[in-house]
């Protein structure tokens, strides 16, 4: 067997179950994929920033050359947006990469990783890869405990993930909060926030004044979600510059492709793509929401553009809306069985969403 001479954490992986693509629902069912309505990966439903289309067509006559390595635009323009020096920033294929390059350039077999009991479950996934422990701290009301946090850490803890809003929960710790976590954090540990779902917060805590304070740490966000980039893999971190310096020599030369840095550069700044998909997501959510206490839903609030709603048996609840067309992420990877998560789509895909929940509870 070639197992046995294969690296036995990458065999020991469970692979990182995705949102049910359109297409494959579609020739899996005989549907048709216009009436797809997809809510199961927490993308943009306005689609791309518009300023985002025009920059990819223009790069696409340049698809021979490669990228800039440096990302030097790019970066340049993430380091005046949030007022960081551009050594600061590290460009990601899809901030999930820096997840890795964090794990990668942090972890071993004798290294700890702490994150909240349902945290996003990529944390595992890299701990996992990278044979390291992963310690797993109880989130009571599906809020990360930070205080139970700081108290888990430990000589060998290096890495401790903070996702802000959480994925799947929708929930988020406040400033002071994390002010009092950050004052107990030790320095041989890297505190990791996860900002994805950050340009849907309308009062974000302030993660990245801790670089000024000296701290070790790495802010990620995206251009996966309220830029509705999902598709060209584009992420950042922001970090401290000893943990930047080491994050930008983990990862491949070329990670950060050229028509994402182009599209990602042009959606930076695309204010308006991004109050009109805020907007969207806050009349979502409120549906969602009223929708759910008038059906006596148990449902988790959410400042994100998802909603963990408990449905009974949310593998049953998954199959039997996919049958009509409507896809949602079961929750049982999660261990809540019991739970679906839907993402907020455009008012008829949300309404439709409610519509065929009806028909199958
Ligand atoms: C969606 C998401 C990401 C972003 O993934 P990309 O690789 O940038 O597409 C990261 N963290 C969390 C918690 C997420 O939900």
């Amino acid at each position: 067997m070639i197992n046995q001479h294969a690296n036995q954490f990458v065999c020991d992986l469970v692979a990182y179950e995705t949102g049910k693509p359109i297409e494959e629902t579609a020739r899996e069912l005989g549907l048709n994929p216009s009436e797809i309505v997809k809510l199961a990966s927490n993308e943009n439903p306005l689609g791309p920033s518009p300023k985002a289309q025009d920059a990819i067509k223009a790069a696409a006559s340049e698809a021979h050359i490669y990228p800039d390595g440096g990302g030097f635009k790019l970066r340049t323009a993430i380091s005046e947006k949030y007022g960081v020096n551009f050594k600061n920033t590290v460009l990601g294929n899809g901030s999930n990469e820096i997840i890795e390059l964090l794990c990668h350039s942090f972890l071993n077999p004798q290294a700890e990783l702490i994150a909240a009991e349902h945290a996003f479950v990529v944390y595992k996934l890299m701990a996992t890869l990278f044979g390291a422990k992963y310690v797993e701290v109880p989130d009571p009301g599906f809020v990360h405990d930070l205080d139970a946090m700081a108290a888990a850490i430990n000589e060998n803890t290096r890495l401790v993930f903070i996702a802000n809003p959480n994925n799947p929960t929708g929930t988020i710790v406040s400033e002071s909060e994390i002010d009092r976590f950050m004052e107990k954090v030790p320095d041989h540990v890297v505190v990791v926030f996860d900002e994805a779902y950050h340009e849907f917060l309308s009062d974000a805590p302030n993660t990245l004044k801790y670089i000024e304070q000296g701290k070790n740490l790495c802010v990620l966000r995206t251009f996966s979600k309220a830029q509705g980039l999902a598709a060209l893999r584009i992420g950042f971190g922001i970090a401290s510059e000893p943990v930047a310096n080491i994050l930008n020599k983990a990862r491949q030369p070329f990670n950060a492709n050229a028509i994402a840095q182009a599209a990602a550069l042009a959606a930076i700044n695309d204010e308006e793509h991004i109050t009109a998909t805020v907007a969207n997501n806050d009349q979502g959510l409120a549906y969602f929401e009223q929708a759910f206490t008038e059906r006596n839903l148990e449902y988790v609030p959410s400042v994100a553009n998802f909603v963990l709603v408990k449905v009974g048996d949310g593998d049953k609840l998954f199959k039997d809306m996919l049958t009509k067309g409507v896809i949602v992420r079961a929750m049982s990877g999660y261990k809540l069985p019991e739970w679906v998560r839907v993402s907020v789509g455009t008012p008829s895909e949300n309404a439709r969403f409610i519509e065929v929940l009806d028909q199958v509870l």
